[in-house]
């Protein structure tokens, strides 16, 4: 089957208007003959949202009810998705997890995919539909719904390009690929034209927020090759692959639970390193930021800088190290 998966994030469905983008990047794939499945996001900030409502209605809402809520998101996003579709001459149908089915184990909040029913959706497709797939949640056992974890569409969206041996899965997000640090907050950050999969992986679980880390371990155990790609017309992107680590492949942060710090990391194949140690430690100190701790493992260096500095740091490391 000459199928593409098409992953859209949160901000690629945000509104009408880029709604209207999802469709023109669908339709050049079914003119260029592929079948299309689609995995999307809740619009915008929805599952924020829903779940500070949550948190407005009760003190401490079971799990299982958060997954009912939460999912819900995603199940909007794919119902507009499919319309806008529709208005525009495609013929599309959404599909709930429960629907292909999706079954997951019965973690909430945190499942993971056990097995994916493909029958119905191969039907849609010999119909020539696009498939708009919800992102982000699952079924299990008991036909309850479940939550892949924050960020868990891609996740989604890889187990489904693997389910279905599909030819591309491309995850479209607000960026044109992986950089070696946010583009937002560092403005020397560079993309990547390939990123392995151990590397990806590490900027994922140190905070890196363009893949999911299940999704990254996932493609890795199931050879899907996740292209991380914008929605303006010609972004490059960055392929994530078996390719060998680079010698410094980004930095990234994660606020530590528990106390007042942020973790700031970086990952690649030139870690550990005594000599990039102390070159970060120093940029750090000439702006006068205190490290508060260095944690050095094979292919990682993390240093422990207060919350409100993380930022600034990010930007220091960066420019220090690559
Ligand atoms: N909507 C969910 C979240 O915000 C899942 C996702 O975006 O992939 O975490
Ligand atoms: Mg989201």
């Amino acid at each position: 089957m000459n199928l593409i998966v098409q992953k859209f994030g949160g901000s690629s469905v945000a509104d009408a208007g880029r709604l209207l983008r999802v469709s023109q990047i669908v339709r050049e794939e079914r003119d260029a003959g592929h079948d299309v499945l689609v995995v999307v996001s809740a619009q915008g900030d929805t599952t924020d949202e829903l779940l500070q409502k949550a948190r407005g209605t009760a003190k401490a809402p079971s799990q299982r009810e958060l997954d009912a809520l939460l999912s819900a998101g995603e199940q909007v996003s794919a119902a507009l998705t499919a319309m806008t579709l529709e208005a525009q001459g495609i013929p599309a149908v959404s599909l709930n997890a429960w629907q292909l089915p999706i079954r997951s184990d019965t973690v909430h909040g945190d499942a993971r995919i056990a097995e994916i029913g493909t029958g119905r959706v191969r039907s849609e497709l010999e119909q020539h539909h696009v498939v708009v797939v919800t992102g982000f949640q699952g079924v299990d056992e008991a036909g309850d719904l479940t939550t892949l974890g924050r960020g868990g569409s891609d996740y989604t969206a890889v187990a489904l390009a693997a389910a279905f041996g599909a030819e591309r899965c491309v995850i479209y997000t607000d960026v044109d690929g992986v950089y070696t640090a946010d583009p937002r907050l560092c403005p020397t950050a560079r993309r990547l034209e390939r990123v392995s999969y151990e590397d990806m992986y590490a900027l994922s679980r140190a905070g890196a927020q363009v893949l999911h880390d299940k999704c990254v371990a996932l493609a890795q155990e199931k050879g899907v090759e996740p292209e991380v790609r914008g929605t303006m017309p010609k972004s490059a992107g960055t392929r994530v692959c078996r390719v060998s680590s680079q010698r410094i492949s980004g930095v990234t942060c994660r606020e530590q639970s528990g106390d007042d710090l942020a973790a700031v990391t970086v990952v690649g194949r030139a870690l550990p390193s005594l000599e990039l140690e102390k070159r970060v430690i120093l940029a750090l100190n000439a702006a006068g930021i205190v490290v508060q701790g260095v944690d050095a493992v094979t292919g990682a260096l993390t240093v422990y800088v207060k919350r409100g500095e993380a930022r600034k740091a990010i930007c220091l490391v960066h420019d220090a190290v690559i």
